[in-house]
């Protein structure tokens, strides 16, 4: 492998950009329905969109065949309780699911329904969801008859609401027979399955291509969308995509709060490619957003703790014993199979570990108990969950190569003994466009899916409602004329995109990056009140007119790394803004405000929005199941809908 070093020692000087670069050229892409990231949600959105008999474009920054954090793999195929071994009613998961307030009701009904149809379909693809070679035999939740592995997670389950997590009996599993709603899965083989079903059913792809910005009939914000722009990454040219439908998919933003290229490789756990691009974009073009408010402390993956899953106890050790340095055995899982799913030991059992350590009863560190478990489910666990789940296969890997063997080694856990990431370190997540049961924002021609529709779930989650979204979209698109793109919108657009490009000095991403994150940190964190929000709202403001167009780049790469930070800006306003709407402290959305320190007040049970109107923030409130009756929507929705399970 050639490292950067050798090409300064060699050349004395970095390697040259290997691509031409094109910035003047321009191409015109005309499409039915578009598709913008194709990570889980925009593929499953794809082939479904496709299998409609209608034109689909897919856009995506890296490469389909593994990009996004399910590109390389899912070991948990959650929420999926219409599978055969299933003992609950997909109608009352579902509604189990959104107990929490400022739940996504919507996502989930589409989830809990369509999920086991999903994975199905994957399978006709060819993804591997069985143990069809019989090499987990004797593995508990395995099922003979059809080979389906369940996994422990939300085997027995709980109340969601924070300080009531006590069990629940649900009406369809009046027993208390396990859950049986989340399957374990061979998720590595299903991203180029994906690549190759959209590529089969003549969907168009563009890899490697930012998209930029949304276009609007007329080039006015808030009206219908018709198209978005987008620049190659590698050739800097330019792209204009004409639809008449297009889904957003792009996912989330985890490097809002933080910068850090050096220690963890630039990993805040999801995809790098992730940073808030289909948030801003939504927003500009006058989308209602909302949840934006919520955002929590950033714990994985920074580079300043462990990686996570490099310790034992992480999410997918999930039923491995946790020992303390004696090897005696604690409380976590509560040992034994059916608590495993809660991840993290009880908030009762963890105050038992922790008055154990005080006390010393329990010596620190603990670890994992590898050699301790049956050999089945030590190889399930290492093999199966680890290896397929996603990067994770790159840290087996490396631990099995540095001498480490599950069978013979304890493996470390970092709980107590690496501290808790700082607040200020936070997480953007949580919010999206609105949207309504057809999966559409508040835009005409816009559908939402995945990780980008607010407070959503995860692999599973972005499969199913991106298969819904994709359908709808492509029904939508069957419906409406095309129209004309307003070639002031695009130029305006062009010229946003390569300003950049003109100057040879100034600011790079990175400061940039890290001066938006340290105001984030600064003004958005913990503690909120008007004052620092609205210096938060200044201090962006500055960023905007001094820093940004100071912004400068040498390269295609880097002026995808530029305009992404133009994305975390403008997300970052958003958030601002919607953290000043609402005016209440909330648990659920660990959002606290000092100036308003009352925590759930009943009159603030309510969704808060906040779209561009005329290019001034307009704020709005919806109730907290403006979804409805979350069954007999989904049903009303979806009559011409052929699953598995079609409600009873
Ligand atoms: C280590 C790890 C393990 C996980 N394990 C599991 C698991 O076992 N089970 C589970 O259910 N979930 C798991 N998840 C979560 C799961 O991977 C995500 O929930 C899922 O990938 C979300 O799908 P998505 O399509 O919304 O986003 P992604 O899959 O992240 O796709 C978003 C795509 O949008 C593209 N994009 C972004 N911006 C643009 C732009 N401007 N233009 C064009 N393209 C753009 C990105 O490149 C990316 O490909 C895991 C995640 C990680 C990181």
């Amino acid at each position: 492998m050639t490292r950067w070093h050798d090409f300064i020692e060699k050349d004395g000087r970095p390697p040259a950009w290997p691509y031409p670069i094109h910035y003047d050229k321009e191409q015109e892409i005309d499409t039915d329905v578009l598709i913008i990231g194709g990570g889980i949600a925009g593929c499953w959105a794809a082939i479904s969109a496709a299998r409609k008999g209608v034109r689909v474009t897919l856009v995506e920054k890296g490469d389909t065949v593994r990009s996004g954090a399910g590109g390389p793999g899912c070991d948990h195929w959650c929420n999926a309780p219409a599978n055969p071994l299933s003992n609950v009613d997909p109608d009352e998961w579902a509604q189990h699911m959104t107990e929490p307030p400022y739940s996504n009701g919507i996502g989930t009904q589409i989830q809990c329904r369509e999920d086991w149809d999903t994975l199905l379909e994957m399978e006709q693809m060819g993804g591997k969801i069985r143990d069809t070679k019989d090499e987990y035999v004797g593995a508990k939740g395995r099922d003979e008859k059809t080979k389906l592995m369940i996994s422990p997670r939300y085997t027995k389950v709980h109340s969601y609401i924070p300080g009531m997590q006590k069990p629940v009996t649900l009406k369809s599993n009046p027993e208390g027979k396990l859950n049986n709603v989340v399957i374990r899965v061979w998720g590595s083989t299903f991203k180029p399955v994906l690549k190759r079903e959209c590529k089969r059913l003549g969907v168009k792809i563009f890899d490697r291509v930012m998209v930029t910005s949304l276009l609007t009939e007329k080039g006015v914000q808030g009206a219908r969308v018709i198209g978005a722009t987008g620049f190659n990454n590698r050739t800097g040219e330019f792209m204009v995509f004409k639809s008449k439908a297009a889904v957003l998919a792009t996912a989330g933003d985890w490097s809002l709060f933080l910068m850090n290229t050096e220690l963890a490789g630039y990993n805040f756990f999801r995809s790098r490619t992730t940073t808030g691009d289909g948030a801003a974009m939504a927003w500009r073009a006058g989308a209602a957003l909302t949840v934006m408010e919520r955002n929590g402390v950033l714990m994985l993956g920074t580079g300043f703790k462990h990686t996570w899953y490099g310790g034992a106890g992480d999410a997918s050790y999930e039923n491995v014993p946790i020992v303390d340095a004696n090897g005696k055995r604690l409380p976590w899982p509560t040992q034994g199979w059916e608590d495993a799913g809660a991840m993290r030991p009880t908030p009762e059992n963890m105050e038992k570990i922790i008055k154990g350590i005080q006390s010393g009863e329990y010596a620190l560190p603990f670890y994992g108990d590898f050699p301790g478990m049956p050999e089945v489910e030590r190889r399930a666990t290492w093999k199966l969950m680890l290896g397929e789940e996603s990067t994770t296969r790159n840290i087996t890997e490396s631990y099995e190569k540095g001498g480490f063997d599950p069978a013979k080694h304890l493996l470390q856990n970092y709980s107590f003994i690496e501290g808790n990431s700082p607040a200020q370190w936070r997480t953007a997540g949580g919010g999206g466009p609105v949207v309504d049961w057809d999966l559409k924002s508040t835009l005409d021609g816009l559908y939402v899916a995945g990780e980008q529709t607010f407070s959503a779930g995860d692999h599973s989650y972005a499969a199913a409602t991106g298969r819904y979204a994709g359908r709808k979209a492509a029904d939508y698109s069957q419906q409406v004329g095309k129209a004309e793109i307003s070639k002031d919108q695009v130029t305006l657009e062009k010229a946003r995109i390569y300003a950049p490009v003109r100057r040879t000095d100034g600011i790079d991403w990175k400061e940039l990056h890290a001066g938006i994150a340290r105001a984030m940190q600064y003004f958005c964190s913990e503690y909120k009140t008007e004052h620092l929000l609205k210096m938060g709202l200044d201090a962006l403001k500055e960023i905007e007119e001094v820093f940004v167009p100071r912004l400068y780049v040498l390269d295609p790469h880097k002026l995808m790394r530029g305009i992404e930070d133009l994305s975390l800006l403008a997300h970052g306003q958003a958030i601002i803004n919607a953290s000043l709407a609402r005016k209440a402290s909330s648990r659920m959305l660990n959002f606290l405000r000092i100036d308003y320190p009352k925590v759930d007040p009943p009159d603030w049970h309510k969704f808060v929005t906040v779209q561009m109107e005329n290019n001034k923030v307009k704020v709005g409130e919806m109730p907290l199941d403006y979804w409805g009756d979350m069954k007999a929507n989904y049903e009303a929705r979806n009559k011409d809908y052929a699953g598995v399970y079609q409600g009873k």
